[in-house]
């Protein structure tokens, strides 16, 4: 699997840390094979170790992006906190790589990244583990 190429700073993710410590989330937006962007949406689980996107907000997105001819490349949430709980100090929790598996948002072969806001550092993976 080719990987994007990932065009992302930090004022990009910025918008998805909660002042509050809960974890934020978004897509992973570009065109072609470049992420550029990252479009912030609510979790409907507003939590320090969970989030939840709308189908709603999932559908919105995914028309948007196509009416501007841009690509969705999967999602995007934050750690706002280690997550040694789960036997990952950093990186996608077992239950974060459990999901991977079964939903995309209507994307077989999404993308998921998870931004570890207390290392600074953005971990990618699919369905089949940490790509990055
Ligand atoms: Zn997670």
């Amino acid at each position: 699997m080719l990987l994007p190429e990932i065009k992302l700073t930090y004022a990009d993710i910025l918008p998805l840390i909660d002042p509050n410590g809960n974890e934020g989330c978004g897509f992973l937006i570009g065109t072609e094979n470049i992420i550029a962007e990252i479009w912030r949406v609510t979790s409907i689980t507003p939590s320090p170790d969970m989030f939840a996107i709308s189908r709603n907000d999932g559908e919105d997105v995914l028309s948007s992006a196509k009416a501007q001819n841009k690509r969705v490349f999967g999602i995007i949430h934050t750690h706002p906190f280690e997550n040694d709980l789960t036997g990952y100090i950093f990186g996608p929790s077992k239950k974060d790589l459990f999901i991977s598996k079964l939903s995309g948002y209507g994307m077989p072969n999404a993308l998921h990244a998870v931004y570890e806001v207390t290392n600074g550092t953005l971990y990618l993976y699919n369905a089949l583990g940490i790509l990055t």
